[in-house]
């Protein structure tokens, strides 16, 4: 099975720049297939449980993050890339290779106690989910786990979000960058 979800993601070397492997996923969600089983292989461990709200980031998290809060009958909750959230916001500075960006949540989506699992395609270095955990907990939410299709373990980002307390599941792993 996650040979068959690695078949389904195209590697375009050197995209963005040179040494970088992109890991395009836009293959594997043009496949029903594939897509239906990623979604329900995201959905599996919380199956029967009480999941309140599923989280996704901008992008590529949206597409994930609101299939899977359909399957578990859980809300959505998008975590948007600054000044795009017409609400009030939180928000919280994160790093990125070049500089900091900023990503926000509307103040009213997760209320303390809820239980929120995030969704997100890949987790390299971390930080892009780290600042999101970090800003689901400034709501009081209970981030049960953080989901992800694709771990690139060489880059410890799995390791960052652990010790946040927060368990990390992904599908597949690819070697490298
Ligand atoms: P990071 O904050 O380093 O964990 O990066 C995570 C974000 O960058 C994810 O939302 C991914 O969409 C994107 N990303 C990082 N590395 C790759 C890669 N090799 N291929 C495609 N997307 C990537």
């Amino acid at each position: 099975m996650s040979i068959d979800l690695k078949n389904a993601i195209r590697s375009i070397p050197d995209y963005p720049k040179p040494g970088i492997i992109f890991r395009d996923i836009t293959t594997l969600l043009g496949d029903a297939r594939a897509f239906r089983r990623t979604v329900d292989e995201l959905v599996q461990p919380w199956s029967g449980t009480k999941i309140d709200k599923t989280a996704g980031i901008e992008a590529r998290g949206f597409i994930l993050g609101g299939a899977v809060a359909h399957q578990l009958s859980a809300g959505f909750v998008p975590i948007r890339k600054k000044g795009k959230l017409p609400h009030k916001v939180v928000s919280i500075g994160y790093s990125l290779e070049y500089g900091i960006d900023e990503m926000e949540m509307h103040v009213d989506a997760l209320t303390p106690g809820e239980r929120v699992i995030l969704v997100d395609d890949i987790i390299a270095t971390g930080g892009t989910a780290e600042a999101a955990v970090k800003l689901m907990k400034k709501l009081g939410a209970d981030v049960v786990a953080a989901c992800f299709v694709i771990d690139l373990p060489d880059l410890g980002g799995t390791k960052k979000i652990e010790a946040l307390g927060v368990p990390v599941r992904s599908l597949i792993a690819f070697e490298g960058h």
